[in-house]
């Protein structure tokens, strides 16, 4: 019986230390690796990413892309921090940059390290449309929803146990590490989220979005736009993230709660 009891115990904490409660959902979802891990090695990622691309400074555009950031941000600290979880974001950077480049793309890499393209700057048309963006990046990475796209044979791979990784000097299972933690930063190195994940960050980020002082239909919108953009080669932030019509319905739908909570936070008037 004693035995029983302490396996049991045992197996709970294993449990404990390989998930992480999602904030927006209250669901468990997996973490092998604590952030304290992960976010260094994207700190680093994201500091090479800049060296090597153009990155666009002091101009409207790039002062607009901070200054919406900074509001995204705010938003989320303030929601995370009135929901009980204060002090999720401790080990965050918070960094956002433009960079000169015509792809069609934007991203957020775990701890809030963001790039937006200038690509996308004709379709998001504006701050509110930038904050719809930012507001669903940033959602992916605070919902932890690179570290999930993991496969159990990837994991085999790398050799993942609860609450740790054991990485080889093999560049191969770096890279599998870094893609599915969303560290990857390159092109066509991330990996494309699930439908559900998608659905996810595009709830998160109409609450964000609104508590920041944007109107959320302005999502609805935007994704309308980047569906219909780029003809027969679609946008890039497409192959990562899955788009179809019930995303635009849903977000229509959702608009108005995300409206509704972001008045808990005295937000009363919403640029669109
Ligand atoms: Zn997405």
């Amino acid at each position: 019986m004693k035995l029983k009891t302490n396996l049991s115990i045992l197996l709970a904490s294993i449990v404990l230390v390989a998930c992480t409660t999602n904030p927006f959902t209250g669901k468990q979802t997996l973490a092998l690796v604590p952030n304290s891990q992960i976010l260094p090695m994207a700190f680093q990622e994201y500091d090479q990413f800049l060296t090597e691309n153009k990155v666009v400074t002091g101009t409207a555009d790039a002062n607009m892309i901070k200054n919406v950031g900074q509001k995204i941000s705010a938003a989320a600290e303030r929601y995370l921090t009135a929901n009980g979880y204060a002090g999720y974001l401790t080990d965050y950077e918070w960094e956002y940059n433009l960079v000169d480049d015509p792809a069609v793309n934007a991203w957020c890499m775990p701890g809030g390290k963001i790039v937006f393209y200038t690509g996308i700057l004709p379709i998001t048309q504006g701050e509110a449309g930038v904050a719809a963006v930012m507001g669903h990046e940033v959602a992916h990475a605070l919902a932890n929803h690179g570290q999930q796209r993991m496969s159990a044979g990837q994991l085999q791979q790398i050799g993942a146990v609860a609450g740790n990784v054991a990485l080889s000097n093999d560049p191969k299972n770096q890279s599998i590490f870094n893609q599915a933690y969303g560290i990857g930063s390159q092109l066509g190195v991330m990996l494309p989220f699930s439908r559900s994940h998608e659905t996810e960050a595009d709830r998160i980020g109409l609450t964000l979005m609104a508590i920041a002082g944007y109107d959320p239909i302005v999502g609805a919108q935007l994704w309308e736009r980047m569906s219909q953009a780029g003809g027969e080669a679609p946008p890039e932030i497409l192959s990562t993230h899955p788009s179809n019509q019930t995303r635009i319905v849903n977000i229509t739908e959702w608009a108005p709660e995300a409206k509704a909570e972001a008045r808990k936070f005295g937000v009363t008037t919403f640029k669109k």
